[in-house]
C-alpha cells in the first residue's frame, strides 16, 4: 500500500506522515529528497544556477533555498521551470526508495509519501491512495515558523486550490484542532486501509 500525503504549506503533512510512521508505514519525504538533490546532484545544481543566476548561492557556493524560493514563489513561470528541472530526479529517487522498502518488506510494504506537489506532478501515479491534509489560513500562519504571513500568502496562491486537491483525494484530514484530533483521523484511515 502506497499512500500519498499532500496539502498546502504548513497544513500538517509531515506531522500526519509521522503518525503513519508510528503505525509501521515507511515515510518518503519528497521535500527532503529535493533538498538533497540541490546539495549533491551536480548536473541539476548547474542547470538551476544557469537558470536562476549565481545570486541564489550562499558564501559557501551552496544553493540557498530561501533565495531560490524568493524567486520562484513570486513567479509562476519560474516555479514551473524549477519544478521541471527537479521533478524527474525527485520521482526517480522516490521510486528507488519505494523499491528499497519493497525489497525489505516484500508485497506487504506500507509506504507514505509526504509530497506537497503530489497532485501537481506525476508523483500521484506512484500512489494507491491520496490523503489531503487541510488547515485554515489562520492555523497555517500560526504554525509556520519558516515563512512570514505574506510569504505564505504568495505560496498558497501558487499551489493547487484546496477544493481541487480534495476532488482528487481519497481521504481528507481536517487539521484545525489539536494533535489528538489529527491523530484520531489518521488512525481511522489506517484502520479502514487495514480492513481492505
Ligand atoms: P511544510 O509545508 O512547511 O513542509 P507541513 O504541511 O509538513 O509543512 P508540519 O511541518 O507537519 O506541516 O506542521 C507545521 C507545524 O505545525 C509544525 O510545527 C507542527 O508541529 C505543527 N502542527 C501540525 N499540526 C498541528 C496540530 N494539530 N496542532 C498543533 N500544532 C500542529
Amino acid at each position: 500500500m502506497i499512500l500519498g500525503i499532500t496539502g498546502s504549506i504548513g497544513s500538517g503533512k509531515t506531522t500526519a506522515a509521522g503518525i503513519f510512521s508510528r503505525h509501521h508505514y515507511s515515510v518518503i519525504d519528497a521535500d527532503r529528497i529535493g533538498h538533497e538533490i540541490l546539495k549533491k546532484n551536480f548536473p541539476i545544481r548547474k542547470r538551476i544556477i544557469n537558470e536562476f543566476g549565481k545570486e541564489i548561492l550562499d558564501n559557501s557556493k551552496n544553493i540557498n533555498r530561501k533565495k531560490l524560493g524568493d524567486i520562484v514563489f513570486n513567479d509562476k513561470k519560474k516555479s514551473r521551470k524549477l519544478n521541471s528541472i527537479m521533478h524527474q530526479a525527485i520521482i526517480k529517487e522516490i521510486k528507488n526508495q519505494i523499491q528499497r522498502i519493497k525489497n525489505q518488506c516484500g508485497g506487504n510494504a506500507k509506504v507514505v509519501i509526504d509530497a506537497p506537489l503530489l497532485l501537481e506532478t506525476k508523483t500521484k501515479n506512484l500512489v494507491d491512495k491520496v490523503i489531503v491534509v487541510n488547515a485554515d489560513k489562520r492555523k497555517i500562519f500560526a504554525r509556520s515558523k519558516h515563512f512570514s504571513k505574506s510569504e505564505i500568502e504568495r505560496i498558497l496562491k501558487m499551489q493547487m486550490p484546496l477544493n481541487e486537491k480534495i476532488r482528487h483525494s481519497d481521504f481528507v484530514i481536517d487539521n484545525n484542532k489539536d494533535l489528538a484530533h489529527l491523530e484520531k483521523q489518521a488512525e481511522k484511515i489506517i484502520e479502514k486501509l487495514n480492513q481492505k
